[in-house]
């Protein structure tokens, strides 16, 4: 069972004020979430979550996570505008990009964050842009299959992502010639993991590489960012991971490797993103329509432009008839967009309970890589972000975009003047 935040009361009576679709998060939730990830990590000393703000991109949601000590991973120029602007700065923000542009190096630098290096060759392209920072961070790609227990998580080999196992070590050798003082590594294998086990696997990967650059450069590592990929159940069959488990699993790793090797004064990371986020983001829409073909469809005020999860990855997305919590399943639907596109389906062969127009529908799990995901496809617009706050009130976080947002980039030419007001 999962359980929506908000009851059909609390959401008719959110749409007197702020009609359907909206994305809404849960300010409670998001908090409380967070205390836990820095409580399970809180036996290293200088733990921090660095949020990736390509989850949810809204300086509200950045605002709440800033308070609860995180700072902000950033891989654009614009995600690095956002971050300044919400009072990120220094090394509460770090840059991990890849086929960087030198506008975001720049500002990257300017801010003072902490630059993940994705590639050997930006070595070079970093020092003659703006110079090697005191501290610098590479990723690293361990080629290969990524495996727990045989299972195979995901194929490093293929990703585009890091250096390779040569290059990181002779790139910290050029690191530490051009003057960087303070190091860090990074690694990315695997993505949406619903295992306790992928952070610890994950964790000793990079333990015991930063001991063999210690021993073949000298350099020593003081910063191991275990990036995103902590997943979330977006399906009903899946158990939630137990971050406290995980927590506990990198910790063991930490003791058995770092410590022998005296590089017990690592600091951890972390640039959590779904974790952090997903589950307390709802997609509230409307159903307007109904259309009995081939198959039964309920179609609603949302579309893919609003969350594109499904149609680009076939992801599933619980659904949740608000005041119908109790009725039986016994509608077999797809739940559709009104885009030109067949892949438009919040839901494919679905079984609801009976949907009738003006059925409020709640899409689950919708906060991270949800509205941020987001395009105009079809000329649809995108709609608000409203946060749920703590007191119970809500408040707007991001308004719907109008026709004169989307006629925005043709304000040049005066052909569409006539809306762009
Ligand atoms: C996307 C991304 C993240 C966040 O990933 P999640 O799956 O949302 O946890 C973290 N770091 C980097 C570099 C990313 O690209």
């Amino acid at each position: 069972m999962k359980k929506p935040f908000i009851t059909k009361q609390q959401a008719e009576e959110i749409i007197k004020t702020y009609p359907t679709p909206f994305h809404i998060y849960d300010e409670k939730q998001i908090r409380e979430n967070a205390r836990n990830l820095y409580k399970a990590f809180s036996w290293n000393e200088g733990f921090r979550e660095y949020f990736a703000v390509k989850a949810t991109p809204n300086p509200a949601i950045l605002k709440i996570l800033q308070e609860e000590g995180c700072g902000v991973d950033c891989s654009s120029l614009t995600e690095l505008m956002m971050s300044e602007c919400c009072g990120f700065s220094g090394e509460d923000i770090v840059f991990s990009s890849n086929v960087t542009p030198k506008e975001d190096y720049l500002k990257a630098r300017e801010l003072g964050a902490l630059i993940n290096l994705d590639d050997f060759t930006h070595i070079e392209f970093l020092e003659k842009l703006c110079g090697i920072p005191e501290t610098i961070m590479c990723r690293y790609n361990p080629g290969g299959r990524f495996e727990i227990e045989t299972q195979v998580m995901d194929n490093p080999a293929e990703a585009k992502y890091g250096f390779t196992h040569e290059q990181i070590i002779e790139g910290f050798k050029l690191l530490k010639e051009k003057g960087a003082k303070r190091f860090g590594i990074h690694a990315f294998l695997a993505s949406n993991t619903v295992s306790n086990a992928y952070y610890p696997k994950l964790a000793r990967i990079l333990f015991e590489l930063a001991v063999e650059i210690k021993e073949k450069t000298g350099v020593k590592i003081s910063l191991i960012d275990l990036s995103g990929g902590i997943g979330v159940p977006y399906e009903l069959d899946k158990q939630p991971n137990d971050i406290f488990a995980i927590g506990e699993g990198v910790h063991k790793a930490f003791d058995e490797i770092l410590i022998p090797a005296g590089l017990g004064d690592i600091k951890i990371s972390t640039e959590l993103g779904r974790y952090m986020l997903a589950p307390y983001g709802h997609l509230v829409t409307k159903c307007i329509h109904h259309k009995h073909i081939y198959k039964e469809y309920i179609g609603v005020d949302a579309t893919a432009c609003d969350l594109m999860r499904p149609a680009m990855y076939g992801a599933y997305h619980h659904i949740t008839v608000l005041g119908k919590e109790n009725q039986p399943c016994d509608h077999l639907y797809d739940v559709t967009g009104s885009l030109c596109e067949n892949n438009d389906k919040f839901a494919i062969d679905r079984m609801l309970p009976q949907i009738d127009d003006g059925d409020i529908l709640v899409i689950h799990d919708t906060g991270a890589h949800g509205y941020s995901m987001g395009y105009n496809y079809n000329g649809r617009l995108r709609h608000a972000e409203l946060l749920l706050c703590e007191d119970g009130s809500v408040r707007m976080i991001r308004r719907a975009e109008t026709p004169a947002d989307y006629f925005a980039t043709f304000d040049f030419c005066g052909v569409m003047d006539k809306y762009l007001k």
